[in-house]
């Protein structure tokens, strides 16, 4: 994730900050800078507002993302009997399956198979291929550059 969104997680709860060596904190990024794109942002501090709220002793020990879904690894104490945190979280967590992990989209998201099983937007999905396909032209007209293209005459 984007290192302004990380500082912003880090700034609002303390959880979220990382500690040096002589225990000053440096406001600087989440504990394990969270291994997924921008568009969770929202999932995430939906988390961790909910975490802030209702637990104690919390240690945030991974954010990442594993197969189209949103993993986030945390130890903490529930601060009611009434409430299971992993749960709860687990709620928040499972709606990463139907938002995009790009922009957050929650309309058309869904989980994309192809070689990194992602959850993409149909906007992120079209414009993801077409990198790769222009990725790939650029390839081959680069490939004909360096090795020449022989054109047979017609006389
Ligand atoms: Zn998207």
């Amino acid at each position: 994730m984007n290192l302004n969104l990380e500082k912003k997680l880090a700034e609002e709860f303390s959880f979220m900050r990382h500690y040096d060596s002589s225990s000053n904190p440096i406001i600087e990024h989440t504990p394990y800078p969270a291994a997924c794109n921008d568009g969770w942002f929202g999932l995430i501090h939906e988390i961790c507002a909910f975490l802030e709220k209702e637990a104690k002793e919390v240690e945030v020990l991974q954010i990442k993302e594993k197969f189209g879904y949103l993993c986030f690894y945390f130890s903490a104490e529930s601060k009611r009997d009434d409430i299971d945190l992993f749960d709860e979280i687990g709620k928040i967590a499972n709606r990463s399956s139907k938002t995009c992990e790009f922009c957050g989209d929650t309309t058309t998201a869904k989980i994309r198979g192809g070689g990194w099983i992602q959850c993409k937007c149909n906007k992120c999905q079209h414009t993801q291929l077409m990198e790769k396909v222009t990725g790939r032209l650029e390839g081959c007209a680069r490939r004909k550059r360096n090795y020449g293209t022989v054109v047979p005459s017609m006389s």
